[in-house]
């Protein structure tokens, strides 16, 4: 499923995002950038080892904060380490910090003057965020930063933007989520 915001494409599909040939693809990271399982531990196998060599000289990010490595072995030539939050009932901002993850991942991707970027769904996996809410925060978000950024004097540079699904039910949850978000704008 493809929709256009501004000059912005923003894109759903199904698939691994180590394949993604966007200029940066988005980590789903732990604080301490120690890889881990999940898509962390699939970026960092395929990346090979110089990704976590800059990870350690970063040393931590926040939650809701976002760092930049090169993609190492990765046909991407960036990756964007994000920390979700751990969901745990909803009323620990996690709403709030979801958010934060990706709008601070965009902002330092347009820093970069990066042109493409893929994330994965963050926060669904081991840390809980039900997916349904997660994916209307993320395309949320996505929108607003397109919307705000293109309405500003300097045009977004990000032509496309992407959300890589690790499964056919997570996609469709995404796709349900964006149906919904472009209606009602
Ligand atoms: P978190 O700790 O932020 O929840 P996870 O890696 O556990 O991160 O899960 C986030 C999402 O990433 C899950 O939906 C999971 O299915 C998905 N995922 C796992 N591996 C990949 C991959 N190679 N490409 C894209 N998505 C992936």
């Amino acid at each position: 499923m493809e929709t256009k915001i501004n000059s912005t494409i923003l894109s759903l599909i199904k698939g691994d995002i180590t394949n993604e040939e966007t200029d940066a693809i988005v980590n789903a990271a732990n604080s301490r950038l120690a890889g881990g399982g999940g898509v962390d531990g699939a970026i960092h196998r395929a990346g090979g080892p110089k990704i976590m060599e800059e990870c350690r000289k970063i040393g931590s990010c926040p939650t809701g904060g976002a760092v930049i490595t090169t993609g190492g072995n990765l046909k991407a030539k960036y990756v964007i380490h994000t920390v979700g939050p751990v969901y745990r009932d909803g009323k620990n901002r996690e709403a709030e910090l979801l958010s934060s993850a990706y709008r601070k991942s965009l902002e330092l991707a347009v820093s970069k003057g990066i042109k493409s970027i893929a994330f994965p769904s963050i926060s669904t996996g081991a840390y809980g965020y039900p997916i349904d809410e997660a994916a209307e925060i993320a395309l949320k978000t996505v929108i607003d930063f397109i919307q705000t950024k293109v309405g500003a004097r300097h045009a977004v540079p990000l032509q496309i933007i992407r959300f890589v699904l690790f499964s056919e039910r997570d996609l469709k949850v995404y796709e349900g989520a964006l149906k919904k978000i472009t209606q009602i704008n």
